[in-house]
């Protein structure tokens, strides 16, 4: 309830769009695709246009990725992609597809059809629950991404069942950084600080320098916003996923809202976060919340299987620090 609140006060800051300009640098804040998200660039005599077409993307992208809108393109899929294929826009398809990958390539830790549960749980939401157990067994044979059909010709997609539903909140925000650093790098930005609701990504060096970032991860034990970690990486995306963010109690138990698919309840592990160091922000994105589910020593074996150099840093509920390289 608590949680509700703080979102509909950020989307009230948020609507008053925030931009300003100082030493040398623009930058522009806005509530869209769910949460907070600024972007900060060198100030030049394009920069508030640039910035302004970074917000009109980040606003085209949420009517086509968000699940918790009926409008949107992806509600329109969940609702009627059962009873035939529907063909869908790029970026949609192009997300469903890397979503279904990246759910193989973590053996189903992450995974895209896991909408009908995120609903049953509505974690953050007005109408957060601990579902029966009887509405949990019912929903977890349909929250498995086999369940999506994808016709890499026609860019239609099928569901198998009308209970699998497409929630792709664990993913959308590192694919919109993504898309943002793509827009930035065409209108010939090559330094740039992006932050979506946590979602990092530093373009390039540190502004009018020659020197890393520091991209700070929250200590997940303070209500503030005191550091646990920092790193010095350039060109990178650093996401987290945590049990801090989003959850509420109910006789002494957290309930948070990354599930693990294979029990349709909150994982409950050793872990406070889990945060990914890579260049492809919807990966580390995805994988932040696929390695929440795996834990550290089944994401140590499944890591190979990823981008080279990727870091994983995990901090664990007792406050001890691990980090895995993928070298
Ligand atoms: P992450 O760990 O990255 O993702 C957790 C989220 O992914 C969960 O909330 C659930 O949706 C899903 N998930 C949980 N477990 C798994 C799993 N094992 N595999 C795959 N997915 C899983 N929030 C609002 O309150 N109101 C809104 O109107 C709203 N609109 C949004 C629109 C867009 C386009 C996006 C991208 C998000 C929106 N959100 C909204 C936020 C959304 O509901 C998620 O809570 C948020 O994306 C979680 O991101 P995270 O980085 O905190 O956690
Ligand atoms: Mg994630």
């Amino acid at each position: 309830m608590k949680h509700c609140l703080k979102i509909i006060l950020l989307a009230l800051l948020g609507s008053l769009l925030i931009a300003c300009r100082h030493n040398g640098i623009s930058e522009r804040t806005e509530f869209v695709i769910g949460t907070v998200c600024t972007v900060k660039i060198p100030q030049t005599t394009s920069a508030e246009n640039i910035l302004k077409d970074c917000f009109s993307e980040l606003q085209r992208l949420e009517t086509i990725l968000s699940a918790n809108s009926n409008s949107s393109e992806l509600a329109r899929v969940n609702t009627t992609a059962h009873k035939k294929p529907v063909a869908v826009s790029d970026e949609l398809f192009e997300l469903v597809a890397l979503s279904k990958k990246i759910s193989e390539q973590t053996d189903g830790a992450f995974d895209p059809a896991i909408g009908a549960l995120v609903k049953l749980w509505g974690i953050g939401f007005e109408n957060e629950r601990i579902p029966e157990q009887a509405e949990i067994e019912a929903a977890l044979p349909f929250a498995v991404s086999d369940n999506i059909a994808l016709n890499m010709q026609t860019k239609e997609i099928f569901l198998r069942s009308k209970n699998t539903k497409i929630d792709l909140g664990a993913i959308a925000k590192g694919y919109a950084a993504d898309k943002i650093v793509m827009l930035l790098k065409k209108q010939g930005v090559h330094s740039a600080v992006l932050d979506f609701g946590g979602n990092v990504f530093v373009l390039g060096k540190k502004f009018f320098t020659d020197e890393d970032w520091t991209v700070g991860i929250r200590n997940p034990a303070r209500k503030n916003t005191e550091l646990a970690f920092s790193l010095k990486v350039n060109d990178t995306s650093v996401v987290t996923s945590g049990i801090y963010e989003r959850f509420f109690f109910k006789d002494g138990i957290r309930y948070h809202h990354v599930l693990d698919p294979k029990t349709g309840y909150p994982v409950r592990n050793n872990l406070a976060s889990v945060s990914v160091v890579c260049k492809s922000s919807a990966y580390a994105d995805a994988l932040a919340t696929a390695f929440f589910v795996l834990g550290y020593e089944k994401t140590k074996a499944v890591l190979p299987r990823f981008e080279k150099n990727m870091r994983v840093i995990f901090i664990f509920a007792d406050g001890s620090i691990e980090e895995l390289r993928n070298m």
